[in-house]
This record gives C-alpha cells, structure tokens and sequence, in this order.
C-alpha cells in the first residue's frame, strides 16, 4: 500500500472533516440530554434536608408528604405549614432506606415512591449507546475507505482516463497562419487520413507519427486540430505531464487505453503534446531513470509499432525540446517525420493578426502591418493575447474600436508587463532618466544600431524605465560593428549614471544591460571568431544543463578559458571607453532630454532624433562661427 501513500492526503482531509462534524455532534447530543433533567433538579430541589431531620419531623409529626426515588437515592419531602407553592425539600438517602419506610408505614404521613422524576440513568445508558454506535459506524467506514482506495488505485489508469476526445475540433487551415512551410508539409497528412487509399494502393506506407518541434505558442495544438478538422476526424489529445503519474505503470495503462479508444474511432487523429515529459532518453538527464517514465515511454512505441498497417491512425506529438527526445521515438515507423513549427515572419505575423481581428471592431485607421512590425519575436499566441489586450483597453477606456493606442499599449504590456505609476520627481527618477536617455543616445550616436523607438519613464514590470529599439529582424546576418554598437547601447545606461553622479552612486539598474553585455561578447569570442583568439568555436550548439547531456560545457583548456575571458573583458572595456566619450561630449544635451523626459514622461523616437540631430547642427554652426 505504500505506492497509493501521495494519493492519500486527499482521502484523509475529506476524512477528517467528517470526523470532526461527526464528535461535534457527539459531544452535542448527550450533552444535551444529560444537561435537560439536571437543570429541573437543580431547581425544583434546591432546598434540602438533612435525613437526620427527616427521621425527627416525620416523628414529631410535622411531614405532610415524601415521596421516595429510590433510583436517584432522593426523597421530596413536603412539610405541614409549608406553602403550597413552595418547592418540596430534598433529602439525600441511602441505598435501602428499611428504618425510613418502616417509620413511614406507622406514620401518618401520605408517602409513596415516584421513579419519573428523574431519567439521567437512562439517559446515561443511551449516550453510551449511542458513543458506541458511532464509534463503531467510524470504525466501519474507515475500513471501507481504506478498502476501496486501495481498489481505487488498482484500476487508476482505466477509471481516469484523461485524455479528451473532440469529434469535430471545428479549425481548418484557414485559422492557422504565419507557418506556412508547416502547414504544406501537413497538407499530405489530411489526404492520409481522407484518402489511405491512394497511397496504399501502389503500396506506400502511411506514416504513422509527426512531431511538430517548435517553441510555445507558435501553433502545434492549433496546427494538429486544423489537421483533424480538415481531415473531418476525431481529435484525441493528451498531454505527456498527464502520463507520468506516480503510479508506476499508470502512464502505461493511459497509453493503451488511448489507442484502445482511437482504435475504435479510427480514422482519427492522436495528438500528445509535451511528449518529452515522457519522451526523454532513458536512464539519462537529471533524476536518474524514472521506472514510470520508461514504462509510459515503452508503452507508446509498443502501440506505435502495433499499428498492423494502416489502421488510418496518426499520431502527431508536439514539444519544444527535440534535443531531450530518446532516438527510439525518432526512429522509422515511429516519429520519423518532423515538423520545424517556427516563429512566424513579419509577414506571418501580418497574417495571423489578420485571423485574430476578425472577429473584433478593429479601427480603421489601424494598420495590422505596422502592428506585425512592431512585433518581432512574438508568437501567434502572443499577437492573439496583443488583439485581446487591446479589446480589454478599449472597453476599458469606453471606445467604439480598437485603435493603435490601444494596440500599442497591448504590446508594451505584453513585452514588458504591467504598466505601473511613475515616480515622483526625485533623485531616483532623475538618476533613471539619465540611464535610460544613455541608452537611447548611445544607440542613436553608434552607427548600425537599430533606432530608438521610445524612452519613457513609466514602469513596467519590474522595469522603473524602458528604452525600446525597433530591430530590423529582416536583415538576418549581424556585422561585428553592429554588435559592438549593441554593446556600447547596452552600456549607456551604467555609464550615464558614472558620468553625471559619481561611480560611488552607480545603481543595480544596470545588472540586466551587464548580463546581456557579457552574451554577446561571450558569442564573439567563443562562437563567432570575433576576437584576438581567431577562428575557433570553443562553444557547442547546446549547452543547456538541463537536458540530457552533462559535462559538454567547455571542452577547452584551462589556459584558453583564461584566454576567453580577457577576450571577453577586452571587448567590454574598448566599448566602454567609446560609450563614455559619446555621454561626456553630449552631457549638455543628456540634461535637456532627461529635463524633456522628466516632464513629458515619454520621448518617442522621431522626437528624440529630431532633438539630437538639431543639437549636433548648432554645434556644427557654433564651430564653423568660431572658425570663421
Ligand atoms: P502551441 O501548441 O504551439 O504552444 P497553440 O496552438 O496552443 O500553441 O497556440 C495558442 C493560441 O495562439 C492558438 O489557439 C491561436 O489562437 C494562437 N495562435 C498560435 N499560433 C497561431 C498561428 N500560427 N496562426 C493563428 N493563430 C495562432
Ligand atoms: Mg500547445
Ligand atoms: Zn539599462
């Protein structure tokens, strides 16, 4: 029973709530019962009596009455003279009373027993019974419990099917843009799955598995649904995460009973996304071996391989670490056909804006191209969350339709996160002007670097202020001056902050702009034979630790290491003193923008060009007066 312990905390809470409703009650019912009669008493039978007394006034003949309880060893003792109304007093007997009745027998006085009076005994008896009866009920139901947990565990995987089937997923190729490569190569899929006969006719093999590789949100879901629906087959998805269960041979059991199942809809479509969450190389990777992995994973090429032929299932699965895949999935009759799911281009992006506007009031005057432009790098999932965003702005903000202020909002937000409210002017707000007019000046004045798109000084994120560059992502290729102008821009913020405060007032502000800096000459030393240590690549492709493959890292000397990290550092100080010549012969101009910054909050790039370039025009005329 050990292996159904993780399972077990759910099962006890629930347990333990009704344990403790169920001694509530308990300690509620009995107590009520026992507390009714004891009160009556307490009152009806406040004044008492010694037995002594009662033995002398029953002689003296002063006793009108006394009824005996021989239950609660009491007797109620009514006195002649007494009042009517008056409580009868109480008198504390013995066991047996054989002097008392005797006495009572030859005397005059109307005496009787009376048993009703007093039922604590009996209620004593049922509370008891009933404690017993509970405890015993508890002790029943938890043996039940444990009993059918244990049942529970057995036929997990058959019970909880997880994966999700749709009959008609209702997306076709239409909905799907910006991947256009991937959508051909899918193309030959739906005819699979439509017509198997055409191809098993001259006797070709259907493929059996496709694996889309491609980072999140660029579509693969999307893409292996549009596939189903164009094809007009069932959709069965499940996600790798779901098979790896703590129980070992949980996953495998899912695994058989999704084949089960597709087998009996076929044609159909499977589609297992993350499939490196069980997919990984056995016995490898941080963890160690992984028992329930392995089964899952020996489960899937099992069935794989078991298609008898074409059974007119395809199984697509989706991940974005191909390189953590065990060669076994990759193998022939497995995945062996896979399927490059990139970011899409800025024509893409056009595109898939386009699929997402339809269905919101989008301005006219909005331009989904300059959108796509303003974009690069983000995902179809990110330009749909963009069109969302702004829909929210613009209800938000009680307009008819979505406008580029909204969408330009949207973007900001999506890029940088949420916009906070700016600093009051202060020390602290100017010393973040400066850094980021360093930046944006920096790149403006170094030749190659992508231009300033705006300034500002309103937070985001974690962000206290931004500079944006647009980056021209058609051009492809980098030269070395231009990374080397990305470095100075990179820097003009920390070197802004030693030119105007004092390197004893420098700030953390520029740990993000250091780490970057560090990249990219790291990548011209190590990768892109950009430096004194010449054409040699002392960096593979992959060095990612949390994969499959330790110890790739550095497969130099310690002697080069030494060697890459002065290149590094060479790199650095050379774009550093460039940098601090640009802000210490612009200082006059740095504090009118940052004075233009601190007012406006926001300088966007055409502004802040117009200002350097009629800045450095004046200069010119100043230095032609003083020549001529
Ligand atoms: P992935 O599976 O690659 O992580 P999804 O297919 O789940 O990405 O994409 C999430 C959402 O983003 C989709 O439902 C769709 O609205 C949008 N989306 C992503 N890529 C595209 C695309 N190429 N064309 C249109 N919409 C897209
Ligand atoms: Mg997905
Ligand atoms: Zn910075």
């Amino acid at each position: 029973m050990k292996r159904s312990s993780p399972r077990q905390p759910h099962h006890s809470f629930v347990s333990t709530i009704f344990l403790i409703r169920l001694f509530t009650s308990w300690a509620l019912i009995p107590g009520l019962l026992v507390a009714t009669p004891a009160i009556a008493q307490s009152k009806a039978d406040s004044p008492t009596m010694t037995y002594g007394q009662l033995y002398k006034d029953i002689k003296s003949g002063q006793v009108k009455k006394v009824e005996i309880d021989p239950l609660a060893q009491k007797a109620r003792v009514t006195l002649k003279g007494q009042a009517e109304d008056a409580a009868p007093k109480t008198v504390k007997l013995f066991k047996t009373n054989p002097e008392l009745i005797e006495l009572l027998k030859t005397s005059q006085v109307n005496w009787g027993i009376r048993r009703t009076s007093d039922n604590s005994a009996l209620v004593n008896l049922l509370s008891h019974v009933i404690i017993a009866g509970i405890l015993i009920g508890l002790l029943l139901m938890i043996i039940r419990r444990s009993t059918q947990a244990s049942g529970q565990a057995m036929s997990f995987g058959k019970s909880r099917a997880r994966f999700q089937m749709e009959a008609k997923t209702g997306v076709g190729f239409g909905n799907v843009a910006g991947i256009d490569e991937a959508k051909e190569e899918l193309q030959e899929v739906v005819t699979f799955l439509k017509q198997p006969e055409k191809f098993t006719a001259i006797g070709a093999k259907i493929p059996r598995g496709v694996l889309l590789i491609g980072p999140p949100g660029t579509g693969k879901t999307l893409l292996a649904k549009a596939i189903a629906g164009e094809a007009g087959v069932p959709f069965f998805s499940i996600s790798g995460s779901e098979f790896v269960e703590m129980f070992v041979g949980v996953g495998a059991s899912r695994v058989r009973d999704l084949f089960k199942k597709a087998k009996e809809n076929a044609p159909c479509l499977i589609f297992i996304d993350e499939i490196d969450a069980v997919g990984r190389q056995r016995g490898v990777g941080y963890g160690g071996g992984n028992d329930e992995r392995e089964q899952t994973l020996n489960q899937l090429l099992t069935e794989m391989d078991g298609f008898e032929g074409n059974t007119g299932i395809i199984v697509i699965a989706a991940t974005n670490r191909p390189d953590v895949l065990d060669s076994a999935l990759l193998r022939p009759g497995r995945f062996d056909r896979q399927v490059m799911v990139d970011y899409p281009d800025l024509n893409g992006r056009h595109k898939i804006l386009e699929i997402h506007a339809q269905d919101k009031k989008v301005d006219e005057e909005v331009e989904l191209a300059t959108v796509a432009r303003r974009t690069p790098g983000f995902t179809g999932a990110d330009l749909a969350n963009v069109l969302n965003e702004a829909a929210i702005f613009t209800a938000r903000r009680r307009k008819e339709a979505i406008t580029m202020a909204e969408i330009n909002d949207a973007i900001d937000r999506v890029v940088a996160g949420m916009e906070g409210t700016p600093l009051i002017d202060n020390k602290s707000k100017r010393l973040i002007a400066y850094h980021e007019v360093g930046h944006a000046l920096v790149g403006t004045l170094s030749p190659g670097h992508d231009p300033v798109e705006k300034v500002t000084l309103i937070p985001r994120g974690q962000a206290q202020g931004l500079t944006w560059f647009t980056p021209d992502e058609e051009q492809g290729l980098m030269t070395r001056s231009q990374l080397l102008a990305r470095i100075a821009g990179l820097l003009g913020g920390r070197v802004a902050e030693e030119v105007i405060f004092g390197d004893a007032e420098i700030t953390t502000g520029a740990s993000n702009d250091i780490e970057k800096i560090t990249y990219y000459a790291r990548q011209m030393v190590t990768k892109l034979g950009m430096s004194e240590l010449g054409l040699v690549a002392l960096e593979g492709e992959n060095d990612n630790s949390l994969g499959g493959d330790w110890g790739k890292r550095s497969e130099y000397s310690e002697a080069i290491a030494g060697k890459v990290d002065q290149e590094i550092r060479q790199i650095i100080r050379a774009a550093h003193q460039q940098t601090h010549q640009i802000i210490e012969e612009n200082r006059v101009l740095m504090d009118q923008l940052v004075d233009l910054l601190i007012e406006q909050e926001t300088i966007d790039g055409d502004q802040f060009r117009q200002l350097v370039e009629k800045f450095h025009a004046k200069q010119q005329e100043k230095v032609l007066v003083m020549q001529g």
